[in-house]
């Protein structure tokens, strides 16, 4: 039985602090000193290890090349005014990938080792959270095959990581999405609900597509009818129509977005009717028509909520009402951003303090 006492720690003795500019950090291109790493071998997860960020050397013959063997979380940790580190919703993000690893015949990795090995890395690393206002350190957990054959079966060994990064506020222009009713990220019964890599390589080529015409993302419809929606490129959607806010209820096609949780607890906190159901393209082109689609928007970890502008629907772009405008949304996004850096009680046990 593996403890937490025995997570072995190398320190880099070459930190790259010093060359990285924190007022201008792209998404995704600078990672942190340190990294968690734990294998699984003979039917059980070895002593973890927290080591300078590297490079993996892998068989040629690694099934998560070959057959897509791999899934990944997406959270964020922030450092308040006291210098103290916080996650949030941390277990959540853990729970979800052990229901992806389920999918995909993958070893659960083990809830205590996760959250020990994360705020150890989150210490060993504290330097790297940045504090100007909105940024956060992005943490990047992720697990795949790492057995040395060719065949389609599940692996017997894996590796399970974490690495960070460090990221600025998340500003975006407000989108224009485009309903897709061609390509299908994910079908019922198939593996949508589980963020694993092979679910983001299928969204490529229609992502493109789309960007060719003019549009940032897709609005996914579902893969049979394609007469309902169900997400928004990678995140959860939402709309705001005649003051009730209205998003498609889970189903093994959507991912179950920590944030899509988090905005409806907030949205019910405060007053604001929800509805989880089949929410269809009818519904909302027609109410984009008449006027009663007050609000529309994307919700996920990186940028919280990204707006609305713009629907295109075959052929035609309907515009929303400006975002300036908009009563909810907005001020959903506000409080689950205090709540997250301290400034507002967490009364649901969200914040968790390395
Ligand atoms: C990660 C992800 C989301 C958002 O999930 P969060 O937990 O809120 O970050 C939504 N949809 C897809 C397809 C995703 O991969």
């Amino acid at each position: 039985m593996l403890s937490t006492q025995t997570i072995h720690i190398e320190k880099t003795n070459t930190s790259r602090l010093p060359q990285v500019d924190f007022s201008n950090l792209e998404f995704g291109q600078t990672f942190s000193d340190h990294m968690f790493v734990a294998d699984y071998a003979n039917g059980e997860w070895q002593t973890p290890e927290i080591v300078p960020f590297q490079n993996f050397s892998l068989s040629p013959a690694n099934p998560a090349l070959h057959y897509g063997q791999a899934i990944f979380e997406g959270l964020k940790a922030y450092k308040n005014e006291d210098g103290e580190i916080s996650i949030f919703r941390p277990e959540a993000n853990l729970r979800r990938m052990n229901l992806s690893a389920d999918r995909l015949c993958m070893p659960a990795f083990p809830e205590e080792i996760f959250m020990e090995g994360l705020k150890e890395l989150l210490r060993v690393d504290a330097d790297w959270i940045p504090t100007t206002a909105g940024s956060s350190l992005y943490i990047r957990p992720f697990m795949f095959a790492t057995g040395e054959f060719l065949g389609v079966k599940p692996s017997d060994t894996y590796r399970f990581a974490i690495i960070t990064c460090p990221v600025n506020a998340y500003y975006s222009s407000p989108l224009r999405v485009k309903v897709e009713e061609t390509f299908a990220r994910a079908v019922e019964g198939g593996f949508g609900f589980a963020k694993a890599a092979g679910n983001y390589a299928g969204s490529l080529y229609p992502a493109k597509k789309a960007a060719e015409e003019g549009y940032h993302q897709l609005l996914w419809t579902d893969g049979k009818t394609h007469q309902y929606f169900e997400e928004s490129g990678t995140m959860n959607l939402m709309f705001i129509i005649n003051d009730t806010l209205i998003t498609p209820a889970l189903s093994t096609s959507i991912l179950a977005g920590v944030t899509r949780d988090t905005i409806i607890q907030i949205a019910k906190d405060r007053g604001l009717p929800v509805e989880e159901r089949k929410v269809s393209v009818a519904e909302v082109m027609e109410a984009a028509q008449n006027g009663t689609l007050q609000e529309a928007f994307g919700c996920g970890t990186a940028a919280v909520i990204s707006h609305i502008e713009t629907i295109g629907y075959r052929g035609t772009d309907y515009q929303l009402p400006a975002v300036v405008n908009r009563k909810y949304s907005p001020a959903l996004a506000q409080e689950l951003n205090d709540i997250r850096l301290g400034k507002k009680a967490d009364v649901h046990g969200w914040v968790v303090k390395a």
